[in-house]
């Protein structure tokens, strides 16, 4: 059974003898947020529906992942960046499906009920975000968790500074190396963000906290399955940050170019032919923790995109299609098709969105 749910401020326009376009926002991200702030002075009512109650920066997730940043520095509470706009309202709740035929957006977990309840709308916007990606080796996941959520950064931190506390108390020496080695999977920006703070409370923070071990020796590789760390920029910057990587103590291992340069048991070479055997050193238990991924969005996106929702419909260009939503944000795929034209053209619905 469906609870059906009105729109905000419903009953004042119904007072006022009319009824307010409605507006649906999935996801209080980067995307959402956008969305809300530039419709809220528009003559709509607008429903802000996220799974959490706040918007969380996550550009700064590393800082928390290391510890330089608290939780609540770069998490801001949703209700209270709307609290000025009477006409927007948020919901705590995890958004399952669409019911594009009844134009409506099912809804679990709403804080007061059991059931799914259904939020109709007249326009939607989804901008639920994307996954993470482990390059198609879930296994990596208990062994190193994302950077995406502040409970997987805080539980990155927990295990790094976990990392140099066993160093701290193991009498043998190569298995303090081991606690002492933080490998990082994906030559990124968040990767390379990631492997340069862990060096940086290598080398700095923690420098005069321990009394046995010496922090400076913390051993960083930063693995990337491309030829340089950050590959999507101009190679000169990735030489630059490679080099600046190196100054702080971390070791970036690009695969090399020329097959003269290739070193036998090469990690890199390992994730590209998709072995784990990165992530299988780390599981070994020394202590060492392979933390931080890069996002693959089209993939997430597959997972996250309902089916009938088509690409040309999305960003850059945010048109509104005839069914009344658009997809913004990250979870806006920008290449080929995911999707099934025929579920939207014959307005069949429900569809699901799994997370
Ligand atoms: C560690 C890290 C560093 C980054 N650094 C940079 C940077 O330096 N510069 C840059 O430009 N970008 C950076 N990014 C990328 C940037 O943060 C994302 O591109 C951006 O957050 C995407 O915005 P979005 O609105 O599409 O999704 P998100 O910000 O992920 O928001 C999605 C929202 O939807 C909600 N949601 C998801 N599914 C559901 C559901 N089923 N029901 C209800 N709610 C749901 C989520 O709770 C979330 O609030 C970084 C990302 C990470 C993880």
């Amino acid at each position: 059974m469906r609870t059906m749910i009105s729109g905000p401020d419903t009953t004042s326009d119904e007072r006022a003898g009319g009824v307010r376009h409605s507006v649906v926002v999935v996801g209080g991200g980067f995307g959402g947020l956008q969305a809300v702030r530039k419709l809220r002075h528009e003559p709509v009512g607008i429903t802000l529906i996220d799974r959490r109650n706040f918007h969380l920066f996550q550009p700064l997730l590393y800082q928390v992942a290391t510890g330089a940043l608290s939780p609540g520095e770069i998490a801001a509470p949703l209700r209270g960046v709307f609290k000025r706009d009477q006409n927007v309202r948020v919901v705590l709740g995890a958004v399952t499906g669409f019911d594009l035929a009844g134009r409506c957006v099912l809804v679990d977990g709403l804080p007061n009920v059991s059931e799914t309840c259904a939020i109709p709308y007249d326009s939607l916007v989804v901008a639920a975000g994307s996954n993470y990606s482990y390059f198609d080796h879930d296994e990596w996941r208990p062994l190193a968790p994302d950077v995406k959520s502040l409970e997987s950064a805080l539980e990155v931190r927990r295990r790094i500074l976990t990392a140099f506390e066993a160093a701290e108390v193991e009498p043998d020496v190569e298995r303090r190396a081991a606690w002492l080695t933080f490998v990082v999977v994906g030559g990124g920006p968040t990767g390379v963000e990631l492997a340069g703070q862990i060096a940086e409370i290598a080398r700095d923070t923690l420098r005069r906290d321990f009394r046995t071990i010496d922090t400076r020796a913390a051993r960083i590789p930063l693995v990337e399955v491309a030829d340089r760390v950050l590959p999507g920029f101009p190679p000169r910057l990735s030489a630059r940050a490679a080099r600046a990587l190196e100054r702080l103590g971390v070791s970036p291992l690009a695969r090399p170019r020329r097959a003269a340069d290739h070193r036998a048991g090469d990690p890199a070479d390992d994730l590209g032919a998709g072995r784990s055997r990165c992530a299988g050193r780390a599981s070994a238990g020394r202590g060492r923790v392979a933390v931080g991924v890069e996002p693959c969005p089209r993939r997430a996106q597959a997972g996250r995109v309902p089916d009938s929702f088509e690409h040309d419909e999305c960003m850059p260009r945010l048109r509104l299609s005839s069914f009344g939503w658009v997809v913004a944000g990250r979870l806006a795929p920008p290449g080929d098709s995911l999707t099934a034209r025929p579920a939207v053209r014959s307005n069949s619905g429900p569809v699901s969105l799994p997370c």
